[in-house]
């Protein structure tokens, strides 16, 4: 059986699904590898290093005969074109918002594994748990990209020029990435307060460091399987009314808000940024096409708006420590392709629950209970308006 492993098509995606170390682990396994050449170089893993892995360093075409193509993201349309039915893809396919993809991973008679779409609370699972994996980085880096921007310290210092206070910084979403953000920033000495609409984060929230922040406007809002739950029009409203006041009251927001399939919930709204003293920073994890936490945040870019507030849509962050995330995203693919590979052979079962999970096209069909009625993703907000100021390119977050 042959995995192979092909350069990332998305621009400024580092990445890479396999590093030369999985490689060791996946031939000791019996499987044959195929990488293509210059794969790994966002990355820094060399065609030597998997040449040296025991790989075969082949061509973008030659790595698409592979059985089983790995990828980091969702492979573009001339990848999907070029696979053959009985193949099987693996990557971050994102099934839930990119419902025209499956259908023609489906059509294409390809067997899609989404790493995305693990059940991620089941304990056999949790070595392969990519998203966990990427978010850990992406909270971590983004407690680096505000510290960076911020033009003050994050710690107490306390010198012959003078003293300076720690900054005060707020993490919204207490998940995988604001847990990380969370102690980042700590470690930096920053004051650090969180919220999360699920009550069970406070004491995950504490553990770490943080002053947990409560709403009395808003109720508990846990979902299911650990996620929250979309909060009704009514609540969001008073979620954004009284957070505006919190908001005004730190020097840094580190917003990590999601809700599985749907648009990032809008935490700071235009009033709320108004409130904001000049030289405020907020990073905005949830940046996304879809639109973000944060009003006026675009992917990849920082603005700064006219009440000199800095917005870092930071879109991208795992992308920006390529040589971590790929080696953490290679351990939970490694995983997950050898919970898989019984003797030589791909075996799906859909009877597990983990792989009924994770597949989500088979045989010509969609098969994940969730895709096969799943409604269109929400249309994506009005553009975002900047008020102006500078437009640059967040370093490494876009490429
Ligand atoms: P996520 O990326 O889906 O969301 C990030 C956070 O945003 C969540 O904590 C969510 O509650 C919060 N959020 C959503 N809407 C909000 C709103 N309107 N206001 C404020 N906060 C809002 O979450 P995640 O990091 O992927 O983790 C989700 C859950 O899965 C967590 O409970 C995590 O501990 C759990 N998890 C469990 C396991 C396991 O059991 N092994 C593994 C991974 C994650």
């Amino acid at each position: 059986m042959k995995v192979s492993v092909v350069k990332e098509t998305t621009p400024g995606e580092r990445r890479v699904a396999l590093v030369p170390e999985a490689v060791v682990k996946l031939r000791a396994a019996g499987l044959e590898v195929l990488v293509e050449s210059g794969a790994g170089d966002g990355a820094w893993a060399t065609d030597d290093a998997y040449a040296e892995a025991g790989a075969s360093v082949v061509s973008r075409s030659a790595a698409l005969e592979g059985d089983i193509v790995a990828m980091v993201g969702r492979p573009d349309a001339a990848t999907v074109a070029a696979l053959r039915p009985g193949q099987a893809v693996i990557g971050l396919l994102s099934p839930l918002t990119e419902p025209e993809l499956t259908r023609s991973l489906a059509e294409a008679g390809v067997t899609a594994l989404s790493m995305d779409m693990i059940p991620r609370t089941l304990p056999r699972a949790q070595p392969m748990d990519a998203l966990s994996s990427q978010a850990n980085i992406a909270g971590y880096k983004a407690a680096l990209v505000a510290a960076a921007e911020y033009g003050r310290f994050f710690p107490l210092l306390i010198t012959a020029a003078g003293t300076a206070r720690p900054a005060k910084v707020l993490v919204l979403g207490v998940g995988v990435a604001g847990l990380q953000a969370i102690g980042t920033a700590r470690r930096l000495g920053a004051l650090v307060s969180a919220y999360d609409v699920r009550p069970e984060t406070r004491t995950e929230a504490e553990s770490v460091g943080a002053t947990f922040i409560e709403l009395a406007a808003v109720g508990p809002a846990s979902g299911e399987g650990g996620y929250a739950r979309a909060l009704t029009d009514d609540e969001r409203v008073a979620q954004q009314q009284e957070l505006a006041d919190h908001i005004a009251r730190h020097d840094v927001i580190i917003t990590t808000a999601q809700v599985p399939g749907r648009r990032p919930p809008l935490l700071v709204t235009e009033d709320a940024l108004k409130e904001m003293a000049a030289g405020s920073v907020i990073v905005d994890m949830g940046s996304s096409a879809l639109g973000g936490n944060v009003v006026g945040s675009v992917p990849g870019h920082t603005i700064v708006t006219e009440h000199g507030v800095t917005i870092v849509g930071a879109s991208a962050l795992p992308s920006s420590m390529p040589a971590a995330a790929s080696a953490m995203y290679a351990r939970n693919i490694t995983a997950l392709l050898l919970y898989l590979i019984k003797d030589g052979a791909l075996v799906l079962d859909p009877e597990d629950e983990l792989q009924a999970g994770v597949v989500i096209t088979s045989g010509g069909a969609i098969v994940h209970p969730a895709l096969r009625e799943s409604p269109p993703p929400e249309a994506p907000p009005p553009p975002a308006q900047s008020e102006g100021g500078a437009d640059h390119v967040v370093p490494g977050s876009a490429g």
